[in-house]
C-alpha cells in the first residue's frame, strides 16, 4: 500500500501570534511575510539536559522572556516545543546526544517568526512543565521543559486530547500561495527544491560543521542564477533561506504553480562500512526501489517531516486516484527523459556514481503532473566529493551542465508538442 503524506498538520497555539506581537515587537503582517531583523530576535545562548529515565529536564538560556507551547507526537515518540523565531547560538554538537528520556534533539526555523525544538524521546513521556522563567539575579531567562516517563496508553490518550484542543489553532503557513498570474509570460516554470532546512539539517560532515541543508541551498542558488541568466525560464525555489518546508508542501508548491520541471537537490552520505562511494546520482520516483541503497536513501530523505516534528498521523494520500495515475504515466516518462539527459550532460564534467540513474519512493517526487527528479550531488562522506560540493568552481560547473540538460529537455518537449499539433 502506498503511504502518502498529508497536508501539514503542525499547529501553533492561538496565543502564539499574540506572544510574537508583544515580545518580539513584530506586526502580524511582518510575521507572515518576512523574517524580522536578526537584532530584534531573542537569542538562545546555552542548552543542557539533566535527569534520568524517569524524569528529564531540558533548560535553554534565552535573552528574552518568550512564549512557549509544547506538545507530543507519536510513532516515533517526539516532544515539540514551539517558540517565537529565535537565533540559536548553541554549541555545534548540541542535541546530538541526550540523557535520560531525551535521546537527541534539534532546533531551527519552521516559519517566518517561528522556531521549533524537536526532541526525540526514548519512550512515552508526559510534559510536566514547559515554561519560560524570567531573568533574575544575573541569571538569563530560561526555557524549562520537564518530561516524565509514562506508558503508551496514557501517552496516546493525552495525544488525542491535545489534538482536540488544538483543532482550529494556527498552522505553519502553507508556502504555496494562490496561483501566480502568468501575466503573459509563457516561459516554462522550473521549481528548484533545496532539501531539508531549519531543524532538519540533513547529512553532516566535517565534524558537524558542514550541513547538507546549507550545501544544497548554495548549489540551488547557483543553479537558479544560471537558469535565470539564460532568460528562457521562470525559476522559483521552495526555500531560499534556512526554513524547514514539509515534504508535501514542496510538492504542492510545484503543482499549484503548474511547474514544468521540479528539481530537488540533496547531498548523500554513507557509513564508512559501505565503502568509499562517490559521485552524483539522479533519482526518479518508483514504487520499487532500483536497489537497496536507493531504498535506504529514500527512507532517510522521507524522514524529513519526522525530524522537523510534523505530525504524520493518517490522512489519505491525495495522489491516489485513477485520473491522476494516468497523468502520472506521462509525467514519469518526462521525468525519466530528463534524468537521462542530466546523466548524459553531467557524465563528461561532473563525477557520477558508478550507477548514476536510480529510482525509489521519494515523497518529494510524487507530483502526478510535474516531471520531477532528485539529484544527490555527491557523498558528503567522501573527502573528494565534499571538497567539490563546497567549492564555488565546482558548483558553477555542475550547475552549467544541468542547465544544458534543462535546455535539451525543453527543446525536445517543445518539438514534441509542435509535431503533435501538426498532426491534428
Ligand atoms: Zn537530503
Amino acid at each position: 500500500m502506498r503511504r502518502g503524506r498529508r497536508p501539514v498538520a503542525s499547529r501553533f497555539a492561538t496565543g502564539f501570534c499574540a506572544v510574537l506581537l508583544t515580545l518580539a515587537g513584530l506586526s502580524a503582517a511582518a510575521a507572515q511575510s518576512r523574517a524580522p531583523a536578526p537584532s530584534a530576535l531573542p537569542v538562545a545562548t546555552d542548552i543542557r539536559v539533566a535527569g534520568d529515565e524517569k524524569q528529564t529536564r531540558l533548560v535553554m538560556d534565552v535573552t528574552a522572556t518568550i512564549g512557549v507551547r509544547a506538545f507530543t507526537l507519536a510513532d516515533p515518540y517526539r516532544v515539540v516545543i514551539d517558540i517565537p523565531q529565535t537565533v540559536f547560538q548553541l554549541p555545534p554538537k548540541a542535541g546530538e546526544t541526550g540523557r535520560g528520556l531525551i535521546k537527541a534533539y534539534r532546533y531551527g526555523l519552521v516559519m517566518a517568526g517561528g522556531s521549533r525544538i524537536v526532541i526525540d524521546v526514548a519512550k512515552p513521556v508526559r510534559i510536566e512543565k514547559a515554561a519560560v522563567l524570567d531573568a533574575r539575579g544575573g541569571e538569563p531567562a530560561r526555557l524549562v521543559v520537564d518530561l516524565a516517563a509514562t506508558d503508551r496508553e496514557a501517552f496516546m490518550r493525552h495525544l488525542a486530547l491535545d489534538r482536540t484542543a488544538m483543532r482550529g489553532s494556527v498552522a505553519i503557513p502553507s508556502i504555496a500561495r494562490p496561483q501566480e498570474k502568468r501575466s503573459g509570460d509563457l516561459r516554462p516554470l522550473i521549481v528548484i527544491d533545496p532539501g531539508h532546512g531549519g531543524p532538519d539539517t540533513g547529512t553532516k560532515a566535517g565534524g558537524g560543521d558542514i550541513l547538507e541543508k546549507n550545501v544544497v541551498l548554495d548549489f540551488a542558488l547557483t543553479l537558479r542564477d544560471q537558469l535565470e541568466k539564460s532568460g528562457r525560464y521562470r525559476v522559483v525555489m521552495t526555500r531560499t533561506d534556512d526554513t524547514f518546508i514539509p515534504l508535501a508542501e514542496r510538492v504542492k508548491f510545484a503543482r499549484q504553480r503548474q511547474a514544468e520541471l521540479f528539481i530537488s537537490v540533496h547531498a548523500d552520505a554513507l557509513p564508512k562500512s559501505e565503502g568509499d562511494v562517490q559521485g552524483a546520482t539522479i533519482y526518479t520516483l518508483s514504487d520499487t526501489a532500483s536497489d537497496a541503497e536507493a531504498a535506504k536513501l529514500a527512507e532517510d530523505e522521507n524522514r524529513s517531516d519526522v525530524i522537523a516534528g510534523i505530525d504524520l498521523a493518517k490522512e489519505p494520500d491525495d495522489v491516489a486516484d485513477i485520473l491522476l495515475d494516468l497523468a502520472h504515466r506521462e509525467t514519469k516518462t518526462f521525468s525519466h527523459a530528463f534524468a537521462r539527459l542530466l546523466v548524459g550532460e553531467m557524465r563528461n564534467t561532473v563525477r557520477l556514481h558508478k550507477k548514476p540513474l536510480k529510482s525509489a519512493g521519494f515523497v518529494v517526487l510524487k507530483a502526478p503532473d510535474v516531471p520531477s527528479v532528485l539529484i544527490e550531488l555527491g557523498y558528503m562522506t567522501n573527502r573528494q566529493d565534499l571538497k567539490l560540493l563546497t567549492s564555488e568552481g565546482w558548483r558553477a560547473k555542475a550547475a552549467g551542465t544541468m542547465v544544458q540538460a534543462v535546455e535539451q529537455f525543453f527543446r525536445t518537449r517543445l518539438a514534441g508538442a509542435e509535431a503533435s499539433a501538426g498532426r491534428r
